[in-house]
């Protein structure tokens, strides 16, 4: 079931099929022909649901980017918090990171959480020899908490000016778990003899992850050609929705 909605609301769009646009955020400004929108034709199973026809594009700084989308149903339609945490992206809870710590057991177990926590396809962690891991990549959303004056409990999630939760990129480090999981940064590793090999590791790591960022740009700068095609042949055949397999088609013909 989806969740009805109003002019004037933000929401982050977000389609099921492959080829339709990638993910957007936007407010709705218009409903259609009146102040009641018209009924969802994606055949989603919903029959409250709607489709509202005329959505503004919302930027990175919160402003709407001048981007219109045109007829969007409500059950492609999500809210902005809802939406980040479906985003995948490991969280550290750094009050808590000394209980990992503070055992072998801790200790083994932060070591394999590492090596298999994926961060959009890319492993973290990676096993150098019995003594040190590198751990490359992924980013940490950030929460801060706090009392006030009064003893009371306070903070929230950091958040980007359209409300998403705010995300870091995790420093590259060397992990010493001879050493009570120590971690090195390049800096800190510059000029250590026993740590020059895993220090070389680290860095190659460290570029293929940059390549690996670089490769998922211009996956999603490909699905926004494909996105900007789609609204264009919608306008073309004057139809508000078009079958997956005619959109693959029609990519395919483009050759985007
Ligand atoms: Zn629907």
């Amino acid at each position: 079931m989806s969740k009805r909605r109003k002019i004037g609301d933000v929401v982050r769009v977000k389609y099921p099929s492959e080829v339709e646009p990638d993910p957007f955020v936007a407010q709705i400004v218009e409903s259609g022909s009146g102040p009641v929108p018209e009924d969802c034709i994606r055949d989603c199973g919903d029959p409250d649901c709607k489709e509202w026809q005329v959505v503004h594009e919302i930027g990175s700084d919160g402003k709407p980017n001048g981007e219109r989308q045109f007829h969007i149903s409500e059950c492609a339609m999500f809210d902005i918090e809802q939406a980040s945490k479906k985003q995948g992206k490991p969280t550290m809870l750094f009050d808590e990171s000394y209980l990992v710590f503070s055992s072998p057991q801790g200790l083994d177990f932060h070591r394999f959480s590492a090596r298999g926590l994926s961060a959009g396809g890319w492993s973290i962690g990676e096993k150098f020899d019995d003594r040190f891991d590198t751990e490359v990549g992924g980013f940490s959303q950030i929460a801060k908490q706090w009392f006030d004056g009064d003893g009371k409990m306070c903070g929230d999630w950091e958040r980007t000016a359209t409300g998403e939760i705010a995300a870091e990129r995790n420093p590259s480090v060397i992990v010493d778990y001879d050493n009570g999981a120590k971690r090195y940064t390049e800096a800190d590793a510059e000029g250590v003899p026993e740590l020059a090999s895993v220090l070389v590791r680290l860095r190659g790591r460290e570029t293929a992850y940059v390549a690996f960022l670089a490769e998922k740009e211009a996956a999603k700068a490909r699905r926004e050609a494909r996105k900007r095609l789609y609204q264009t042949e919608l306008h073309r055949y004057g139809v508000r929705f078009l079958p997956a397999q005619v959109m693959r088609q029609i990519f395919t013909n483009a050759g985007v």
